[in-house]
């Protein structure tokens, strides 16, 4: 099994993008990110979702940042409690999960996991960039030993999500997108266009997985009642989105890119209306060397396996 590093802000279909990679990778360790909702909650909400995977090995959490790069003081960014529900988890109030998080800090661990495996573990990265680009700074040379990044954020020339420029992930921290998309660092991006045209699930779809009555699909029904409310009115969508998981569904499986083009991304930092849009230049009028695979077209049936799959095999 190929092994990964998951960084992600847990709330809504981060959980199910976690049960996903659980399903197909060896996954060394979950690192939290500010970002969806209530830091300690989205810790809690990726320990309660290890729980419901019940994985053999056991899988360690670790707390990141909880802010972005640059915010000081007692500032904070966006949180997204009304897309999420205001435990991130459709309102379901699950319990505490038994885990607890691990006592070192996210980036440490990245650091020091990325070192003893070079060149072996991928990251999955489903949240702000901040936890990775903090990593690079601190540690430069794990840029050499970090085979793959597979990033959900951005937009391919497209409507953003959290404004009309820019997509959520990349508008929370700026700052740690550019660092990360200028590393150097083989990287992967599925940006929210993706998601909107191939990921959704609407209510023929919903029926589909409830009626796999497991605990997998139980899960995903609760987690996704507040979403689904939410596309409707604000994003005018019919059905629930499902961005992380198509990420790491394309990480496992590459063949649902159906295509997919190396272009040169670059990301505002300021702009009075655009901070956090992303720049993907298709035709090369910067005539910059591209430093991003982008995706852009999945196989959206394929993609609706593989999460049938994942939700069948929790029982
Ligand atoms: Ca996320």
């Amino acid at each position: 099994m190929r092994k990964v590093i998951i960084d992600t802000d847990t709330a809504g279909d981060d959980t199910i993008a976690l049960l996903t990679a659980l399903h197909h990778f060896k996954v060394e360790g979950v690192t939290i990110t500010g970002g969806n909702v209530d830091f300690n909650q989205e810790v809690e909400n990726a320990l309660y979702t290890i729980q419901v995977a019940s994985p053999k090995e056991y899988v360690p959490v670790y707390k990141g940042y909880e802010v972005p790069m640059t915010i000081t003081g007692n500032e904070h960014h966006q949180t997204v409690e009304d897309v999420h529900g205001s435990d991130g988890m459709g309102d379901a109030f699950f319990e505490k999960a038994t885990q607890r998080p691990e006592a070192g800090h996210a980036i440490d661990f990245i650091i020091e996991k990325v070192k003893a495996n070079p060149g072996e573990i991928a990251l999955l990265a489903i949240a702000p960039l901040t936890n990775i680009a903090m990593a690079i700074k601190k540690d430069p040379t794990i840029i050499a030993d970090i085979p793959h990044i597979y990033i959900m954020g951005g937009t391919n020339n497209s409507l953003g999500n959290i404004t009309p420029a820019a997509e959520y992930n990349f508008y929370v921290d700026p700052e740690a997108a550019r660092i990360v998309l200028h590393s150097g660092i083989p990287i992967t991006m599925v940006g929210w266009d993706m998601c909107t045209k191939y990921s959704i699930m609407d209510e023929e779809d919903h029926q589909d997985i409830e009626k796999l009555a497991t605990a997998g699909s139980d899960f995903f029904i609760k987690i996704n009642k507040v979403v689904l409310k939410f596309n409707k009115e604000v994003h005018r969508l019919n059905g629930t989105t499902h961005p992380d998981t198509l990420l790491v569904a394309i990480a496992a499986n590459e063949s649902l890119m159906n295509a997919l083009n190396h272009y040169y991304v670059d990301i505002e930092t300021r702009g009075e209306l655009t901070r956090g849009y992303n720049m993907v230049d298709i035709n090369n009028r910067t005539g910059k060397i591209p430093n991003v695979r982008v995706c852009e077209v999945v196989d959206r049936e394929g993609f609706k396996e593989v999460l049938l799959d994942v939700l069948r095999a929790i029982e």
